[in-house]
């Protein structure tokens, strides 16, 4: 019998982490807690390493490691408690560990899940900004290397299983003309424009269908939560943004669609929860239970399409143009937006004012090309610092 494989799980904590904590536990001859790492919420992390026993975890600093390891230690764990970028950057790498769950929020995510590609491992990748933001470098490391990427957002999750398995000759020599990401339009879809300005980070956070991390909730009501997959599938298939068109479709019951040349769309279907395509990822090329229940579509009834709307959503806009602009536009663009979604978390700004805040970084600094990773990380800076700026000067 093959041993099962070892994982890692880089945000475990969070709304992906533990969707794939519960598949992984569905399959214990398949799979292994290696790993566990958490940024804040230490009883939370302690809890979860009590009931997966990882060989290590992984904490933001050397206070919280010491208090971890002490707790671990009279739960009678032999887990080791590591800290800080290097710590999770161990726990990818290790010579071990088999499997990635890519599910740290945010540019965080980046050195981790980088060195994950560089050690050859499968990736999970649900750390879409990571891939924004770095994604010509990211993309290179991957073919430089033995790694295997698989994408967990549903959207790219869904696109991936559409398209054929030789995608990465080329979209065109493949015979697709485009793809249709759908989104659900969050909970601001039909709301008047004129009230968007007085919208609460609780109404932003209530999104109708999926129950996710504050700030992809608060992404997916501006719908910068697409802006960055528009980006990421750019990436991923090798797509040019006029390639990649955005659906509303209110239900989130598609995924996603593949348009090919001769007229066939292939769409893939499914409950909006994220651990059918964790499963997926987890599994692939095999197939395994998820825990997901099965689609009922005569209970669903009908599936609405309808057109994204510029002016209710401007982050799109920003995106779209940051995607077509290159180099270190979509860094700029994604340090921009999780510094304005932290403010508006916090209530410093209005909800309309995240996109006032990164058409302001766009305008002050130019796009330049990126050659190697500290371009990539001095663009993320200099986009916090512009954006801090606007918050000192405008912020509450
Ligand atoms: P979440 O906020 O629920 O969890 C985030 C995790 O990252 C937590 O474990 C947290 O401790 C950790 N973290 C946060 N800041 C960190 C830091 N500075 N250093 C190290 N760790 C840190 O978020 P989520 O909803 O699980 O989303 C995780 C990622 O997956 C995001 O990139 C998101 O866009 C993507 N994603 C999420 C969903 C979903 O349904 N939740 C769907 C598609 C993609
Ligand atoms: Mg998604």
């Amino acid at each position: 019998m093959t041993r099962p494989l070892q994982i890692t799980v880089l945000g475990a904590t969070g709304s992906i982490g533990l969707s794939t904590l519960d598949v992984v536990s569905r399959h214990p001859e398949r799979y292994s807690v290696f790993a566990l790492t958490g940024f804040s919420r230490l009883a939370e992390l302690r809890t979860l390493c009590v009931q997966h026993r990882p060989r290590y975890a992984v904490v933001s600093d050397e206070t919280q490691s010491l208090v971890l390891q002490d707790q671990l230690q009279r739960d009678g764990l032999a887990t080791r408690v590591l800290s800080g970028e290097g710590g999770l950057s161990e726990v990818a790498a290790h010579p071990e560990v088999d499997v990635v769950m890519a599910a740290i929020v945010g540019a965080a995510g980046l050195k981790p899940t980088l060195a994950a590609v560089r050690s050859d491992k499968r990736v999970l990748l649900a750390n879409k900004e990571a891939l924004v933001m770095s994604g010509a470098l990211f993309m290179q490391a991957l073919r430089d290397s033995a790694a295997v990427l698989l994408p967990i957002d549903s959207e790219h999750n869904a696109i991936f299983q559409c398209l054929p398995p030789n995608y990465s000759r080329g979209l065109a020599a493949v015979g697709v003309r485009r793809v249709l990401l759908t989104a659900s339009g969050g909970p601001f879809r039909d709301l008047a424009p004129e009230f968007l300005a007085d919208v609460t980070p609780e109404q932003a956070c209530a999104h109708p269908n999926w129950s996710m991390g504050r700030k992809i909730s608060v992404d997916s009501a501006s719908m910068m939560n697409k802006g960055l997959e528009l980006i990421e599938a750019c990436w991923l298939f090798d797509a040019r943004p006029h390639q990649v068109e955005v659906v509303i479709h209110p239900q989130s019951v598609i995924h996603s669609m593949v348009d090919y040349v001769d007229g066939s769309v292939l769409a893939q279907l499914g409950n909006p929860d994220m651990r059918t395509p964790i499963a997926h990822a987890l599994a692939w090329p095999e197939r395994i239970d998820s825990g997901v229940s099965a689609l009922d579509l005569l209970q669903i009834g009908r599936l609405d399409f309808q057109a994204p709307d510029d002016l209710r959503f401007p982050c799109l806009r920003l995106a779209r143009l940051a995607a077509e602009n290159g180099g270190t536009a979509p860094a700029m663009l994604n340090a921009a937006n999780e510094v304005a979604v932290d403010a508006f978390l916090n209530r410093r700004i209005r909800f309309t004012e995240i996109a006032s805040i990164i058409d302001d970084v766009l305008n002050r600094e130019a796009s330049v090309p990126t050659d190697c990773l500290e371009d990539v990380l001095a663009a993320d800076r200099q986009a916090r610092e512009i954006a801090g700026a606007w918050l000192s000067r405008n912020g509450r």
